[in-house]
Protein backbone atom coordinates (compact mmCIF):
# COMPACT_ATOMS: atom_id res chain seq x y z
CA UNK A 1 0.00 0.00 0.00
CA UNK A 2 1.33 3.29 -1.17
CA UNK A 3 0.95 6.43 1.33
CA UNK A 4 -1.56 7.83 -0.99
CA UNK A 5 -4.20 4.91 -0.86
CA UNK A 6 -3.53 4.16 2.89
CA UNK A 7 -6.98 4.91 4.99
CA UNK A 8 -6.56 8.22 6.39
CA UNK A 9 -6.09 7.85 10.31
CA UNK A 10 -8.17 9.37 13.04
CA UNK A 11 -7.40 13.24 13.71
CA UNK A 12 -6.50 13.29 9.86
CA UNK A 13 -8.03 16.30 8.37
CA UNK A 14 -10.07 16.70 5.54
CA UNK A 15 -10.51 20.16 3.59
CA UNK A 16 -13.36 21.33 2.06
CA UNK A 17 -14.18 23.97 -0.64
CA UNK A 18 -17.31 25.42 0.28
CA UNK A 19 -19.29 26.33 3.16
CA UNK A 20 -22.83 25.75 2.33
CA UNK A 21 -25.39 23.09 3.67
CA UNK A 22 -23.26 20.39 1.92
CA UNK A 23 -20.26 21.49 3.36
CA UNK A 24 -21.82 21.66 6.52
CA UNK A 25 -23.12 17.83 6.43
CA UNK A 26 -19.74 16.47 5.23
CA UNK A 27 -18.11 18.16 8.35
CA UNK A 28 -20.24 16.47 10.39
CA UNK A 29 -19.71 13.40 9.11
CA UNK A 30 -16.21 13.77 9.40
CA UNK A 31 -16.91 14.60 13.25
CA UNK A 32 -18.47 11.11 13.40
CA UNK A 33 -16.02 9.12 12.13
CA UNK A 34 -13.05 10.82 14.18
CA UNK A 35 -11.75 13.36 11.11
CA UNK A 36 -11.26 16.40 11.34
CA UNK A 37 -12.41 19.13 8.66
CA UNK A 38 -11.31 22.40 7.67
CA UNK A 39 -13.78 24.59 5.57
CA UNK A 40 -12.53 27.14 3.15
CA UNK A 41 -15.50 29.58 1.69
CA UNK A 42 -15.06 33.55 1.09
CA UNK A 43 -18.40 33.90 2.97
CA UNK A 44 -17.53 34.83 6.75
CA UNK A 45 -21.37 33.78 7.39
CA UNK A 46 -20.75 30.75 5.82
CA UNK A 47 -23.37 27.82 8.03
CA UNK A 48 -20.33 25.41 7.39
CA UNK A 49 -18.65 27.24 9.92
CA UNK A 50 -20.69 26.80 12.68
CA UNK A 51 -19.74 23.09 12.89
CA UNK A 52 -15.49 23.56 12.93
CA UNK A 53 -12.97 25.32 14.56
CA UNK A 54 -10.55 25.13 11.36
CA UNK A 55 -11.69 27.40 8.35
CA UNK A 56 -9.89 29.67 6.36
CA UNK A 57 -12.31 32.96 4.62
CA UNK A 58 -10.80 33.51 1.11
CA UNK A 59 -11.26 34.18 -2.42
CA UNK A 60 -11.23 30.50 -4.33
CA UNK A 61 -8.60 31.97 -6.27
CA UNK A 62 -5.89 33.25 -3.57
CA UNK A 63 -2.89 31.53 -3.91
CA UNK A 64 -1.29 32.48 -0.39
CA UNK A 65 -5.00 31.23 1.09
CA UNK A 66 -4.78 28.17 -1.20
CA UNK A 67 -1.17 27.17 0.20
CA UNK A 68 -1.94 27.45 3.71
CA UNK A 69 -5.20 25.66 3.17
CA UNK A 70 -3.48 22.74 1.73
CA UNK A 71 -0.49 23.07 3.90
CA UNK A 72 -2.58 21.69 7.07
CA UNK A 73 -5.29 19.44 5.30
CA UNK A 74 -4.82 15.37 4.40
CA UNK A 75 -6.91 15.68 1.48
CA UNK A 76 -8.65 17.66 0.00
CA UNK A 77 -12.59 17.91 -0.93
CA UNK A 78 -15.09 20.52 -2.16
CA UNK A 79 -19.43 20.71 -2.20
CA UNK A 80 -19.81 22.62 -5.40
CA UNK A 81 -19.02 22.17 -9.05
CA UNK A 82 -18.28 25.18 -10.14
CA UNK A 83 -14.40 25.08 -8.25
CA UNK A 84 -12.15 27.50 -11.25
CA UNK A 85 -10.13 24.95 -12.70
CA UNK A 86 -6.81 27.01 -11.80
CA UNK A 87 -7.92 26.57 -8.19
CA UNK A 88 -8.27 22.98 -8.59
CA UNK A 89 -4.69 22.20 -10.50
CA UNK A 90 -3.16 24.31 -8.04
CA UNK A 91 -4.91 22.60 -4.83
CA UNK A 92 -4.41 19.11 -6.92
CA UNK A 93 -0.63 19.54 -6.72
CA UNK A 94 -0.39 19.99 -2.64
CA UNK A 95 -2.79 17.30 -1.88
CA UNK A 96 -5.02 14.70 -3.08
CA UNK A 97 -7.83 16.41 -4.28
CA UNK A 98 -10.80 13.77 -4.16
CA UNK A 99 -12.83 13.82 -7.10
CA UNK A 100 -10.24 14.42 -9.70
CA UNK A 101 -9.78 17.65 -11.43
CA UNK A 102 -11.08 15.30 -14.20
CA UNK A 103 -14.42 14.88 -12.70
CA UNK A 104 -14.96 18.93 -12.55
CA UNK A 105 -13.86 19.42 -15.71
CA UNK A 106 -16.50 17.10 -17.32
CA UNK A 107 -19.17 18.51 -15.15
CA UNK A 108 -18.39 22.06 -15.53
CA UNK A 109 -19.26 22.26 -18.55
CA UNK A 110 -22.17 20.97 -20.28
CA UNK A 111 -20.85 20.42 -23.51
CA UNK A 112 -18.25 18.72 -22.03
CA UNK A 113 -20.52 16.88 -20.11
CA UNK A 114 -22.65 15.47 -22.62
CA UNK A 115 -19.39 14.42 -25.05
CA UNK A 116 -17.96 12.64 -22.74
CA UNK A 117 -21.45 10.88 -22.14
CA UNK A 118 -21.67 9.97 -25.30
CA UNK A 119 -18.20 9.00 -26.39
CA UNK A 120 -18.80 6.55 -23.34
CA UNK A 121 -22.23 5.11 -25.17
CA UNK A 122 -24.24 6.63 -22.40
CA UNK A 123 -27.65 7.69 -23.08
CA UNK A 124 -27.76 11.54 -23.71
CA UNK A 125 -30.72 13.75 -25.14
CA UNK A 126 -29.51 15.25 -28.80
CA UNK A 127 -27.20 17.42 -28.40
CA UNK A 128 -25.35 20.06 -30.62
CA UNK A 129 -22.80 23.08 -29.57
CA UNK A 130 -23.67 26.23 -30.76
CA UNK A 131 -21.24 28.85 -31.81
CA UNK A 132 -23.00 31.37 -33.52
CA UNK A 133 -27.19 31.93 -35.11
CA UNK A 134 -26.28 30.39 -38.52
CA UNK A 135 -25.42 27.38 -36.52
CA UNK A 136 -28.31 28.04 -34.42
CA UNK A 137 -30.49 27.90 -37.45
CA UNK A 138 -28.88 24.86 -38.72
CA UNK A 139 -29.27 22.81 -35.77
CA UNK A 140 -32.64 23.63 -34.98
CA UNK A 141 -33.58 22.48 -38.50
CA UNK A 142 -31.55 18.84 -37.27
CA UNK A 143 -32.92 18.51 -33.68
CA UNK A 144 -36.37 19.56 -34.07
CA UNK A 145 -38.37 22.00 -31.98
CA UNK A 146 -39.44 22.42 -29.49
CA UNK A 147 -35.72 22.34 -28.04
CA UNK A 148 -33.96 23.89 -24.76
CA UNK A 149 -30.98 26.49 -25.63
CA UNK A 150 -28.63 26.39 -22.28
CA UNK A 151 -25.32 28.01 -21.21
CA UNK A 152 -22.84 25.51 -20.82
CA UNK A 153 -21.46 26.86 -17.98
CA UNK A 154 -22.81 28.18 -14.63
CA UNK A 155 -26.21 27.26 -15.11
CA UNK A 156 -28.20 25.76 -11.91
CA UNK A 157 -31.78 25.36 -10.71
CA UNK A 158 -33.18 25.92 -14.19
CA UNK A 159 -30.97 29.28 -14.48
CA UNK A 160 -29.75 29.87 -18.05
CA UNK A 161 -31.72 27.86 -20.21
CA UNK A 162 -34.80 28.74 -22.13
CA UNK A 163 -37.42 26.34 -24.21
CA UNK A 164 -37.57 27.70 -27.79
CA UNK A 165 -40.44 26.72 -30.22
CA UNK A 166 -39.72 28.20 -33.41
CA UNK A 167 -36.22 30.29 -34.82
CA UNK A 168 -37.43 33.67 -33.85
CA UNK A 169 -37.31 31.92 -29.88
CA UNK A 170 -33.82 30.68 -30.33
CA UNK A 171 -32.30 34.24 -31.76
CA UNK A 172 -33.95 36.23 -28.52
CA UNK A 173 -32.67 33.24 -26.37
CA UNK A 174 -29.14 33.53 -28.32
CA UNK A 175 -29.11 37.25 -27.27
CA UNK A 176 -30.44 36.76 -23.50
CA UNK A 177 -27.91 33.71 -22.90
CA UNK A 178 -24.58 34.53 -21.72
CA UNK A 179 -21.58 33.37 -21.67
CA UNK A 180 -21.17 31.88 -25.03
CA UNK A 181 -21.03 29.18 -26.63
CA UNK A 182 -23.95 27.65 -25.99
CA UNK A 183 -25.84 24.08 -26.17
CA UNK A 184 -28.83 22.90 -27.89
CA UNK A 185 -31.25 20.01 -26.56
CA UNK A 186 -33.63 17.89 -27.66
CA UNK A 187 -36.85 18.66 -25.33
CA UNK A 188 -37.60 15.60 -23.99
CA UNK A 189 -41.10 15.08 -22.86
CA UNK A 190 -40.38 13.21 -19.82
CA UNK A 191 -42.55 11.38 -17.32
CA UNK A 192 -40.59 11.66 -14.74
CA UNK A 193 -37.45 12.81 -13.13
CA UNK A 194 -35.01 10.78 -10.84
CA UNK A 195 -31.69 10.43 -9.60
CA UNK A 196 -29.18 8.38 -8.62
CA UNK A 197 -26.34 9.01 -5.40
CA UNK A 198 -23.58 6.59 -6.34
CA UNK A 199 -20.13 6.38 -4.56
CA UNK A 200 -16.73 4.98 -5.61
CA UNK A 201 -13.41 4.83 -3.38
CA UNK A 202 -9.93 4.28 -5.21
CA UNK A 203 -9.71 0.87 -4.52
CA UNK A 204 -12.44 0.80 -7.32
CA UNK A 205 -15.57 -0.19 -4.99
CA UNK A 206 -18.62 0.78 -6.12
CA UNK A 207 -21.62 1.79 -3.82
CA UNK A 208 -25.09 2.70 -5.93
CA UNK A 209 -28.06 4.38 -3.87
CA UNK A 210 -31.78 3.75 -4.69
CA UNK A 211 -33.19 5.83 -7.27
CA UNK A 212 -35.07 8.67 -6.08
CA UNK A 213 -37.72 10.56 -7.56
CA UNK A 214 -37.53 14.25 -7.88
CA UNK A 215 -40.10 17.07 -8.31
CA UNK A 216 -39.18 20.71 -8.81
CA UNK A 217 -41.07 23.60 -7.79
CA UNK A 218 -40.02 26.76 -9.52
CA UNK A 219 -36.84 25.10 -10.47
CA UNK A 220 -35.87 24.36 -7.06
CA UNK A 221 -35.80 20.47 -5.88
CA UNK A 222 -39.07 20.52 -4.01
CA UNK A 223 -39.18 16.72 -3.07
CA UNK A 224 -37.40 13.41 -3.66
CA UNK A 225 -39.39 10.11 -3.05
CA UNK A 226 -38.06 6.20 -2.86
CA UNK A 227 -38.69 4.40 -4.17
CA UNK A 228 -39.29 5.93 -7.03
CA UNK A 229 -42.49 5.24 -8.99
CA UNK A 230 -40.36 2.88 -12.06
CA UNK A 231 -40.08 -0.81 -13.07
CA UNK A 232 -36.96 -2.77 -10.87
CA UNK A 233 -35.59 -2.75 -14.63
CA UNK A 234 -35.70 0.72 -14.97
CA UNK A 235 -34.06 1.37 -11.46
CA UNK A 236 -31.60 -1.18 -12.61
CA UNK A 237 -30.09 0.03 -15.35
CA UNK A 238 -30.26 3.70 -13.78
CA UNK A 239 -27.99 2.51 -11.05
CA UNK A 240 -25.84 0.53 -14.05
CA UNK A 241 -25.32 3.88 -15.99
CA UNK A 242 -24.05 5.41 -12.57
CA UNK A 243 -21.62 3.04 -12.07
CA UNK A 244 -20.69 3.06 -15.42
CA UNK A 245 -20.10 6.69 -14.75
CA UNK A 246 -18.30 6.98 -11.99
CA UNK A 247 -15.94 4.19 -13.22
CA UNK A 248 -15.18 5.44 -16.47
CA UNK A 249 -13.99 8.82 -14.83
CA UNK A 250 -12.07 6.85 -12.15
CA UNK A 251 -13.53 8.65 -9.68
CA UNK A 252 -13.75 8.97 -5.87
CA UNK A 253 -16.00 10.43 -3.93
CA UNK A 254 -20.11 10.87 -4.19
CA UNK A 255 -21.87 11.96 -7.16
CA UNK A 256 -25.58 12.56 -8.22
CA UNK A 257 -26.51 11.85 -11.89
CA UNK A 258 -29.75 13.42 -12.91
CA UNK A 259 -31.75 11.54 -15.28
CA UNK A 260 -35.20 12.17 -17.30
CA UNK A 261 -37.65 8.77 -17.72
CA UNK A 262 -39.22 8.47 -20.68
CA UNK A 263 -43.16 6.90 -20.48
CA UNK A 264 -41.29 3.61 -22.23
CA UNK A 265 -38.78 3.80 -18.98
CA UNK A 266 -36.04 4.69 -21.06
CA UNK A 267 -33.94 6.47 -19.12
CA UNK A 268 -31.73 9.76 -20.27
CA UNK A 269 -28.95 11.55 -18.65
CA UNK A 270 -29.22 15.15 -17.86
CA UNK A 271 -26.77 16.22 -15.58
CA UNK A 272 -24.10 15.01 -13.27
CA UNK A 273 -22.97 16.85 -10.08
CA UNK A 274 -19.40 15.98 -8.51
CA UNK A 275 -20.59 16.14 -4.91
CA UNK A 276 -23.03 15.22 -2.56
CA UNK A 277 -26.51 16.43 -3.88
CA UNK A 278 -29.57 17.63 -2.52
CA UNK A 279 -31.64 14.61 -4.01
CA UNK A 280 -29.59 12.37 -1.44
CA UNK A 281 -30.10 14.18 1.67
CA UNK A 282 -33.26 11.19 2.17
CA UNK A 283 -30.45 8.45 3.03
CA UNK A 284 -29.51 10.35 5.83
CA UNK A 285 -32.46 9.55 7.94
CA UNK A 286 -33.17 5.93 6.15
CA UNK A 287 -29.75 4.13 4.99
CA UNK A 288 -27.27 2.15 6.80
CA UNK A 289 -24.95 4.88 5.54
CA UNK A 290 -25.72 8.20 4.30
CA UNK A 291 -24.17 10.06 1.79
CA UNK A 292 -22.03 12.26 3.52
CA UNK A 293 -20.54 9.78 5.79
CA UNK A 294 -20.12 7.62 1.98
CA UNK A 295 -18.61 10.94 0.88
CA UNK A 296 -15.84 10.85 3.72
CA UNK A 297 -15.25 7.49 3.67
CA UNK A 298 -14.57 7.39 -0.25
CA UNK A 299 -12.05 10.61 -0.07
CA UNK A 300 -10.37 9.10 3.47
CA UNK A 301 -9.57 6.03 1.27
CA UNK A 302 -11.54 3.96 3.61
CA UNK A 303 -14.07 1.00 2.92
CA UNK A 304 -17.25 2.38 1.57
CA UNK A 305 -20.40 1.46 3.70
CA UNK A 306 -23.77 -0.26 2.50
CA UNK A 307 -25.95 1.88 0.65
CA UNK A 308 -29.21 -0.25 1.98
CA UNK A 309 -32.26 1.29 2.90
CA UNK A 310 -34.60 -0.10 5.83
CA UNK A 311 -37.87 2.44 5.25
CA UNK A 312 -39.98 4.18 2.19
CA UNK A 313 -39.40 8.08 2.71
CA UNK A 314 -39.92 11.69 0.97
CA UNK A 315 -37.60 14.23 1.50
CA UNK A 316 -38.65 17.62 1.26
CA UNK A 317 -37.00 21.03 1.06
CA UNK A 318 -37.75 23.78 3.16
CA UNK A 319 -37.32 26.94 1.17
CA UNK A 320 -37.73 30.43 2.87
CA UNK A 321 -39.85 30.74 5.23
CA UNK A 322 -41.16 27.05 5.18
CA UNK A 323 -38.23 26.74 7.64
CA UNK A 324 -40.62 27.04 10.31
CA UNK A 325 -42.12 23.69 9.52
CA UNK A 326 -38.99 23.23 12.44
CA UNK A 327 -39.96 22.53 14.95
CA UNK A 328 -43.93 23.58 13.33
CA UNK A 329 -45.04 20.26 11.85
CA UNK A 330 -42.76 17.64 13.54
CA UNK A 331 -44.36 14.44 14.23
CA UNK A 332 -42.53 11.19 15.26
CA UNK A 333 -41.45 9.63 11.88
CA UNK A 334 -39.85 12.80 10.90
CA UNK A 335 -36.28 13.78 10.96
CA UNK A 336 -35.72 17.26 10.42
CA UNK A 337 -32.40 19.04 9.84
CA UNK A 338 -31.71 22.79 9.89
CA UNK A 339 -28.46 24.09 8.17
CA UNK A 340 -28.33 27.07 10.33
CA UNK A 341 -28.82 30.02 7.89
CA UNK A 342 -29.27 33.06 10.14
CA UNK A 343 -31.35 35.27 7.32
CA UNK A 344 -34.30 33.37 5.72
CA UNK A 345 -34.27 34.88 2.03
CA UNK A 346 -37.10 33.31 -0.75
CA UNK A 347 -35.72 30.81 -2.82
CA UNK A 348 -33.06 30.03 -0.23
CA UNK A 349 -32.62 26.40 1.00
CA UNK A 350 -32.76 26.75 4.60
CA UNK A 351 -33.15 23.22 5.51
CA UNK A 352 -35.44 19.68 4.91
CA UNK A 353 -37.59 17.46 6.12
CA UNK A 354 -37.39 13.28 5.66
CA UNK A 355 -40.89 11.67 6.36
CA UNK A 356 -40.04 8.43 6.82
CA UNK A 357 -42.79 5.42 6.70
CA UNK A 358 -41.31 2.18 7.85
CA UNK A 359 -41.74 -0.90 6.25
CA UNK A 360 -43.75 -3.05 8.06
CA UNK A 361 -42.67 -6.50 9.39
CA UNK A 362 -44.82 -9.62 8.33
CA UNK A 363 -46.19 -11.07 11.22
P1 LIG B 1 -30.80 21.41 -15.82
O1 LIG B 1 -30.32 22.72 -15.27
O2 LIG B 1 -30.20 21.05 -17.13
O3 LIG B 1 -30.78 20.30 -14.82
O4 LIG B 1 -32.36 21.63 -16.12
C1 LIG B 1 -33.28 22.03 -15.12
C2 LIG B 1 -34.64 21.42 -15.42
O5 LIG B 1 -35.11 21.85 -16.70
C3 LIG B 1 -34.62 19.90 -15.49
O6 LIG B 1 -34.73 19.34 -14.20
C4 LIG B 1 -35.84 19.64 -16.37
O7 LIG B 1 -37.02 19.70 -15.60
C5 LIG B 1 -35.82 20.79 -17.36
N1 LIG B 1 -35.06 20.39 -18.57
C6 LIG B 1 -33.75 20.57 -18.79
N2 LIG B 1 -33.37 20.06 -19.99
C7 LIG B 1 -34.48 19.54 -20.55
C8 LIG B 1 -34.74 18.84 -21.77
N3 LIG B 1 -33.77 18.62 -22.68
N4 LIG B 1 -36.01 18.43 -22.01
C9 LIG B 1 -37.00 18.67 -21.10
N5 LIG B 1 -36.81 19.32 -19.93
C10 LIG B 1 -35.56 19.76 -19.64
Amino acid sequence: MTQTDAPLPQGSIVGILGGGQLGRMLALAASRLGLKSHIYCPDPDSPAFDVTPLKTVADYEDPAALAAFAAEVDVITYEFENVPARTAEFLADHKPLRPGANALAVAQDRLAEKAFLSINRLPVAHFAAITDLDRLEAEIEEIGTPAVLKTTRLGYDGKGQRIVDNMEDAALAWELLTPKPLVLEQFIPFEREISVIVARNAAGQVAAYDPAENVHRDHILHTSTVPAAITGKTAAKALEIATAIVEALNYVGVMGVEFFVRDNGKLLVNEIAPRVHNSGHWTEAVCITDQFEQHIRAVANWPLGDPARMANVVMENLIGDEIAAIPGQLDPTTRPHAYGKAESRAGRKMGHINRITVKKRKK
